[in-house]
């Protein structure tokens, strides 16, 4: 048998504040139509993959050294094409990498939160706040959303008054619910904040909304923004997250990072891939364009849809969300219950992808509803 099979977590002596607690679980399954993990569905072209092999190859001659601890070429790509997407100038100085933006957030808790510690969020939000939250010893402190699942800056605010958290997350767009929040609204909300603020910018290439990388200067000492190369640069294997801050935020969390936690495998694939953004970002227009033709369909055929500035969607009204996320799972279909009571939530995947996703929402539309 398995060397330790009869010891449960049960039997572990787990901090109190993880028992009962379950970790993030996307079902990682092998079906026709993946549409569950906001994945951008273009795979990379071959002159990406050719580039990063090429990449990867030169690095691997360094491969008995520890790679640049400070990725400061890397973090100078990035600063770039921050720059260059957001019209706010930002120096290497400004930007932090790490192994995806769940990473980052997470160094930013060991450095602002921790014991004694708290954390805001706006729920529904991206579940792995919380979780990072736990994992780091701070508490966590939901604040609500409106009906429409839009953040009403004002509530936001008594909120933060009322709970003084030493972090705020505001996820822009939201995830899962889809809508951004514009800068007035975040300056309100920053102003009002004791302590960090995190505007987590994962799906910021999608937004119509500018990026609160404008608010930095306004606010350095206590605004960070979080970015992704997962989504719109459609590298999530790659595993590479990056913030855009005030220096002194990258100094602190330099006390926090594990040295060498970029590999130079990942750092000299990253900044392949970011040698074609212009090419990888032009498919983020062509996802914008098949979420709305999704989005009306949807409609159409009488689905109740939250607007949607992401390459995701939330829609319902189900009588039994999780018997109808089965539904769709039987039909090859698999979506993600987000575990708000009558609603589903959908990526927007390629075109043919979408037929099918569209196709079945149709079958479903008299039945589940
Ligand atoms: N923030 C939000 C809002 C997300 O939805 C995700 C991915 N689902 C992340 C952060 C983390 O993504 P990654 O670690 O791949 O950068």
């Amino acid at each position: 048998g398995i060397p330790g099979r009869s010891v449960t977590l049960d039997d572990l002596p787990l901090r109190d504040a993880l028992r009962g607690k379950s970790p993030y679980g996307a079902p990682q399954l092998q079906v026709p139509v993946v549409l569950n993990t906001n994945e951008n569905p273009h795979p990379p072209s071959q002159a990406l993959i050719d580039d990063v092999a090429k990449a990867v190859a030169a690095a691997s001659e360094e491969l008995h050294r520890y790679p640049d601890r400070d990725a400061v070429g890397l973090r100078s790509d990035l600063a770039a094409y921050l720059s260059s997407a957001t019209g706010v100038e930002l120096s290497v100085d400004n930007v932090w990498a790490a192994n995806g933006s769940n990473e980052i957030l997470q160094q930013i808790l060991q450095a602002f939160g921790g014991p004694g510690r708290s954390a805001m969020g706006f729920v529904p939000s991206y579940s792995m706040h919380p979780i990072i939250s736990d994992g780091t010893q701070t508490e966590w402190v939901p604040a609500y959303r409106a009906d429409d699942f839009s953040l009403d800056a004002e509530q936001a605010v008594a909120a933060i008054a009322e709970h003084r958290p030493d972090v705020v997350f505001v996820t822009s767009p939201n995830n899962p619910t889809g809508g951004s929040v514009p800068l007035d609204d975040l300056r309100a909300i920053i102003g009002a904040a004791p302590g960090i603020v995190i505007v987590d910018e994962a799906y910021g290439e999608f937004s119509s909304q500018p990026s609160a990388t404008a608010l930095i200067d306004e606010f350095g000492s206590k605004l960070i923004v979080s970015r992704t190369m997962s989504k719109a640069f459609a590298f999530a294997g790659g595993r590479l997250g990056y913030l855009a801050a005030a220096p002194a935020v990258i100094e602190a969390l330099l006390l926090v990072r594990l040295p060498y936690h970029l590999s130079v495998l990942t750092q000299a694939a990253a900044r392949a891939a970011l040698q074609h953004a212009p090419e990888t970002l032009g498919g983020v227009a062509a996802i914008a364009a098949e979420r709305d033709r999704v989005v009306a369909a949807l409609a159409g055929m009488g689905y109740d849809v939250t607007p949607s500035d992401a390459n995701f969607i939330l829609f319902g009204d189900f009588a039994d969300a999780p018997a109808t996320w089965q539904r769709y799972l039987d039909r090859g279909v698999l979506i993600r219950d987000v575990g708000i009571p009558g609603r589903l939530r959908a990526t927007i995947g390629l075109p043919a992808e979408n037929d099918v996703f569209l196709t079945v929402s149709a079958e479903l539309a008299d039945t589940d509803r």
